[in-house]
């Protein structure tokens, strides 16, 4: 039986893969943390939490004690506009609080979950069907610090036996809880903008494409790989996973399937713009599906079914 720790479980992922995994490993043996307490949040009400700022290494290792953690699952972070805007921020979030999180796992015998992402890649990366293994020259501060993540997670596996976990996740699409400022959150707003306005100005140009996928697939691999058979598992951390690559005009134009009078325009952010330029347009995800059975089960079609539904009951 798993006792989870979850950082920043009040996110865009954490919000939902808190209820899920309640649900796989029963409430009380996961623990949703986050540095402040927000009033009315059902993760907060629901199941034990703790308050954890990932800069405070004391935080961390009273969690882990006080509720006998064996595994965190390591979501606190500061996503790619955001750090663009603030990168002294997001080198002190992203790598200095995975690092706190590293050694409470190493220290108490943790095992460690985290993310990192298709922002890991640069503009020399291979664009399309970008291989697991290859040239990783990011030139954000996002980036930058997911590229120290991953190699600070094989690192601790590597020296210390600590058994870390990840994969890279492309742009994540949800309606449990808006996204947390990075550079594909356009694809959660147009299905917003779609249902309460008809029309949707998107930031980025005709043409980018960015890997994607719907939250509950985000989900299954988060498990998947925790549970997965270490034995098979060649690369650990920093799996290409992804479910679907699409542009503006061909989410928008599933979306018009359903909504035939929604309009589209574009008015372009450059700092986003060349954030997304600077990232693959669909990545390689063999070696996830080789090492762990990675099989996503949501595709552009799909998801969009599924969001217009759920969006449709949720803002009624
Ligand atoms: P999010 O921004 O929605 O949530 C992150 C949470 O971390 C926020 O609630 C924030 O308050 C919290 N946080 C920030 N600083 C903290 C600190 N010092 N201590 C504790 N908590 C702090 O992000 P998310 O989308 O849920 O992403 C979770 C992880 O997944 C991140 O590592 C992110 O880089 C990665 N990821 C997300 C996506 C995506 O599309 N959402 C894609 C690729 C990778």
């Amino acid at each position: 039986m798993k006792r989870i720790l979850i950082t920043g479980a009040l996110g865009q992922i954490g919000s939902e893969l808190t209820t899920y995994l309640r649900k796989i490993y029963g409430e009380s043996n996961v623990v949703a943390s986050s540095k402040n307490r927000e009033a009315g949040s059902k993760i907060v009400e629901e199941g034990p939490f703790a308050i954890v700022d990932v800069l405070d290494p004391g935080q961390i290792a009273e969690a882990v004690e006080k509720h006998e953690i064996d595994t965190i699952i390591h979501l606190a972070a500061i996503l790619s506009a955001v750090g663009e805007a603030n990168p002294t921020l997001a080198w002190k979030v992203n790598v200095e609080g995975l690092f706190h999180v590293l050694e409470v796992a190493r220290e108490k015998g943790c095992a460690v979950f985290t993310p990192s992402s298709i922002a890991a890649f640069g503009p020399s990366t291979p664009k399309d069907q970008t291989p697991q293994d290859t040239l990783q020259r990011p030139t954000t501060m996002y980036g930058v610090t997911k590229v120290s993540g991953e190699l600070l997670c094989d690192y601790y596996f590597k020296k210390f036996g600590v058994d870390t976990r990840g994969v890279r996740f492309p742009g994540l699409i949800s309606y449990e809880t808006l996204p947390g400022g990075g550079t594909t959150d356009y694809a959660v707003h147009i299905y917003y903008d779609a249902i309460q306005k008809g029309k949707f100005t998107c930031y980025l140009k005709e043409g980018t494409a960015m890997d994607m996928m719907y939250m509950p697939d985000a989900l299954d691999a988060i498990v998947q790989l925790m549970e997965a058979d270490p034995s098979r598992l060649i690369h650990r951390n920093a799996f290409n996973v992804t479910a679907m690559s699409f542009t503006p005009e061909k989410i928008y134009g599933e979306i018009q399937k359903h909504i035939p009078e929604f309009i589209m325009d574009y008015d372009v952010d450059p700092i986003r713009q060349s954030i997304a330029d600077s990232w693959p347009n669909s990545l390689d995800d063999s070696a996830a599906r080789e090492e762990w059975g990675w099989n996503p089960k949501y595709d552009l079609s799909s998801m969009t079914i599924d969001m217009l539904d759920k969006l449709r009951k949720k803002l009624g």
